[in-house]
């Protein structure tokens, strides 16, 4: 039995985390959930999971979930009542919570980074799917990790592909430490995309993209920000530098794939030239699954992979004209330093800008490249955690004076219908 503290309970990976923790009740015990500003499901998680402790976000939200769980009457189904916490520190204290065993990181951006660190820290094994946190801050965390022992599980799917490739190898032990060592023998790694939202649209149809268009999936259902990365590319561009921190490949050594099914996973080639892929649906609940259960497989009942039904397996090279920002990533990567965190941050803001519709669909790349330009004049190549957070800041608010100050070059949105 695992133990389970579930950061972003209610979300898309929070949501998933908790089916699978109620389908296999004998392997996973939810002992922490902490979530932003869902009450109301984070009520019914309570009722059904029962966890020790809760945080919410925000503070002032604390005395409304109480009144909220003692109208729900947890008494009378002889609940316990979880200790309600929340802000910063009730963050911090549900990750690193004493009888977790496992710390599923299902928060999306920078606000996943100080209770991964906090769950580092205390030793816990993480199931990273909070990429942002790795990519700002991979040069703070990977030796946090040597620090305490602690274990990054890839829950991102292309990762869970190579780290599930990687135990077939004969250097499985070091695959699994995930401390930015180079893995011996690994000579590449392929991460497949999809193609987003817009992968049948033309570079003039994107000036058009709406928030609409853009939060719309192919293949995977989640949450509105990782959708818009996805169909900017900036999700494989994130990806590729989780990569370069889980794994310690050179950049030179990481490639992305089209491959429009999503039905392999990533692949890795080894020294001998042989290329290994992970297959399955495109469904995050078998990603998260492996990285709780690791080194285990645990029997499900899930539909299972079918080729002749799927028919056709196709690949394309990716279009970086189309997408820049998958070579602003690349760019902001073999940068290292401080920069991943700048184009990390610069995306957030920019997307949060879209979502709002104050910039144009095609605009996101261009003020992430100005924030990444800007920051070569003060990069650091050896950052601490406060010198990430303050690159953080920085970059958040040049993109938000870039958008104003060209308002009219950038704010031509179309509207959603
Ligand atoms: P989501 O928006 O659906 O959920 C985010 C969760 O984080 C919510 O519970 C929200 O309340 C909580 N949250 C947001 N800001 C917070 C804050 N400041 N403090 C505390 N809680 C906060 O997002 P998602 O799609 O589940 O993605 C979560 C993370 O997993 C992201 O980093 C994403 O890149 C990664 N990821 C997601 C998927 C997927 O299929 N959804 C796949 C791979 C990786
Ligand atoms: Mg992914």
């Amino acid at each position: 039995m695992k133990a389970i503290s579930v950061l972003g309970s209610t979300g898309s990976i929070g949501t998933q985390t908790l089916q699978i923790a109620e389908e296999f009740p004998e392997q996973f015990k939810v002992v922490a959930l902490t979530a932003g500003k869902n009450l109301k499901l984070l009520v019914e998680q309570i009722k059904q999971h029962n966890p020790e402790v809760v945080s919410v976000a925000d503070e002032s939200d604390i005395k409304e979930l109480q009144e909220r769980l003692s109208q729900s009457n947890l008494e009378g189904q002889k609940l316990q009542p979880p200790q309600i916490i929340g802000g910063a520190k009730g963050l911090d204290i549900a990750a690193s919570w004493e009888n977790a065993d496992l710390v599923v990181t299902g928060i999306v951006g920078c606000a996943g980074l100080l209770p991964t660190l906090a769950a580092i820290k205390a030793g816990k094994d993480i199931a990273l799917a909070n990429k942002e946190t790795l990519i700002a801050a991979g040069p703070v965390v990977l030796p946090e990790l040597k620090r305490s022992g602690s274990r990054l599980l890839p829950a991102d799917s292309e990762h869970s592909a190579i780290f599930q490739c990687l135990q077939g190898t004969p250097w499985a032990e070091n695959a699994i430490l995930s401390t930015g060592v180079p893995t011996p023998g690994l000579r590449n790694i392929q991460l497949t995309a999809s193609g987003g939202a817009f992968r049948d649209w033309s570079i003039d149809q994107l000036k058009n993209a709406t928030v609409e268009d853009a939060t719309s999936h192919p293949n995977w259902s989640m949450g509105r920000k990782i959708t818009v990365d996805s169909a900017t590319l900036m999700n494989k561009g994130l990806e590729v530098i989780e990569a370069h921190y889980l794994f310690g490949l050179s950049y030179d050594h990481i490639e992305i794939v089209i491959h429009p099914q999503s039905i392999i996973h990533s692949m890795i080639e080894l020294a001998d030239s042989s290329v290994l892929a992970q297959m399955g649906w495109p469904d995050m609940k078998l990603p998260l699954l492996y990285a709780m259960s690791w080194p285990n497989r645990i029997q499900t009942d899930w539909k299972r992979l079918n080729l002749p039904e799927i028919g056709k397996l196709t690949f394309e090279k990716p279009d970086t004209v189309k997408y820049p920002c998958m070579e602003l990533a690349f760019a902001a990567g073999r940068f290292g330093g401080t920069m991943p965190a700048v184009l990390n941050a610069a995306n957030e803001q920019a997307v949060a800008l879209f979502l709002e519709e104050k910039i144009n669909f095609i605009n996101i790349p261009r003020v992430i490249e100005t924030a990444c330009e800007k920051h070569k004049n003060d990069f650091k190549d050896e950052p601490q955690l406060n010198d990430v957070i303050l690159v953080d800041n920085w970059a958040r608010k040049i993109v938000r004076e870039t958008v104003e100050r060209n308002s009219d070059q950038f704010a031509v949105v179309p509207k959603t219908q």
